[in-house]
């Protein structure tokens, strides 16, 4: 999977991604759901061990065009975990009180204490993307925030948070699908926003705004991920599988008791 890692000195174009692809996994989609059930396990246990540590940190980004599939890595992925010790955070269009800080205030607040895992549906990231395109703030605001928010994560890196983000790519085309199957099923209504649209008549303007964002903010500490997205299967089994690799490199063991137990009868 370490080819979907975006390298801080190798600069990407997004056209040269292939959103549709499914990598070495020929067998498709039921071999792919079978690795993913593995891969959830093995979360479930991954993550008993960060939550009675205490002391390791996750937080995974997760970025993507409306419609790419965010909801539905937390759903899947996310699946088997414990919900005591793993949390889902939300970024939505600002409140007046959160504009009235600086934009990382709410994010800040927000980021994984010892043995939690935290997902970020959106985040900071937005403050690049939606109020670059949007032009919510003039350019030399977002222009220095790059550098902002790499320094902010290094902090966070050093106080001991694992963080992971995931770009989920997909193509104009599979939106449009999936924009339409949402008008056509009134259970899926409710996630149709007609600003949506307006989103999507900026894709162009998005792309080159998440192409910067690759380039500009994947590090050693902070790597983005490029999720090929168009297969929903194989999305979630890219980042099943980045999830899994970096938890068990963290060698996160049980903690001892601190008591002798050999000689304990429970009468
Ligand atoms: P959803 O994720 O579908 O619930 O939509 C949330 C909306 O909030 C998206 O259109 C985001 O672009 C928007 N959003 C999130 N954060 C910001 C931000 N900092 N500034 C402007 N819009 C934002
Ligand atoms: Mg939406």
């Amino acid at each position: 999977m370490d080819r979907y890692r975006v390298k801080p000195s190798h600069p990407v174009k997004l056209v040269d991604w292939d959103p549709d692809e499914t990598g070495a996994f020929d067998g498709g989609k039921n071999d792919g759901k079978d690795i993913l059930d593995q891969l959830t396990e093995e979360l479930e246990e991954l993550q008993e061990r960060l939550y009675a540590g205490h002391r390791h940190k996750v937080l995974v980004v997760l970025q993507g065009m409306d419609t790419s599939g965010k909801d539905g890595v937390i759903r899947h992925v996310f699946e088997g975990v414990n919900p005591q010790g793993v949390r889902v955070a939300g970024f939505k269009v600002p409140t007046q009180i959160e504009l009235d800080h600086d934009y990382l205030w709410r994010v800040h607040n927000q980021v994984p204490a010892k043995g939690e895992i935290v997902i970020f549906n959106r985040s900071h990231y937005e403050d690049v993307l939606a109020v670059r395109v949007n032009q919510l703030v003039p350019d030399k605001v977002w222009g220095a925030r790059f550098d902002q928010i790499n320094a902010f994560e290094k902090m966070l890196a050093d106080e001991g948070v694992t963080i992971l983000k995931f770009y989920l790519h997909i193509s104009k085309k599979e939106q449009k699908r999936r924009l339409e199957e949402r008008l056509q099923d009134p259970a899926k209504h409710w996630k149709f926003a007609q600003g949506d649209l307006k989103t999507r008549e900026r894709w162009d303007d998005y792309m080159v705004a998440y192409q910067d964002v690759l380039n500009r903010t994947s590090t050693d500490w902070a790597p983005w991920y490029i999720v090929p997205s168009d297969k929903k299967w194989y999305r979630n089994l890219v980042i099943g599988s980045v999830l899994v690799d970096t938890l068990k490199k963290l060698k996160i063991e049980y903690p001892q008791s601190g008591e002798d137990l050999s000689n304990v009868v429970i009468v």
